[in-house]
């Protein structure tokens, strides 16, 4: 079991505000919303899905992963998706776009806090 449903234990031990990275895990949010909140961070970034098993992919733009039950097309999920999640992989690209590389290290997990934080009024929604 990790520390954190839904992220690395490495970055949950890392995180400076774990409580508010596991709420984050436990909102989830509709896709429009999360594609709202990937463009607050990526204005313009083509969005597509997969499910939790299929391969990350390599597009320029960005991957969301989904549950494979709530999967149903690179352009369309059924359901809800975790706002942990999508913030997750918008923190890859960040870290990517500054530092040329993918990684779950100190500097991923501090640019992921700090877009938890900045974006909290967004998915927080009561
Ligand atoms: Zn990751």
């Amino acid at each position: 079991m990790r520390l954190i449903d839904g992220e690395y234990d490495k970055v949950a031990v890392a995180s400076s505000n774990p409580a508010l990275l596991t709420l984050a895990h436990k909102v989830l949010i509709s896709q429009e919303s999360a594609e709202q909140l990937v463009n607050l961070f990526l204005p313009g970034i083509s969005i597509s899905y997969r499910g939790y098993r299929g391969g990350a992919g390599s597009s320029s733009g960005i991957t969301l992963p989904v549950p494979d039950n709530k999967w149903q097309s690179q352009n369309t999920v059924i359901g809800k998706l975790r706002a942990g999640i999508v913030l997750h992989e918008i923190a890859h690209l960040l870290q990517y776009a500054k530092s040329k590389y993918f990684s779950h290290d100190q500097e991923f997990t501090q640019i992921l806090d700090r877009i938890v934080a900045s974006s909290r009024p967004f998915w927080m929604i009561p």
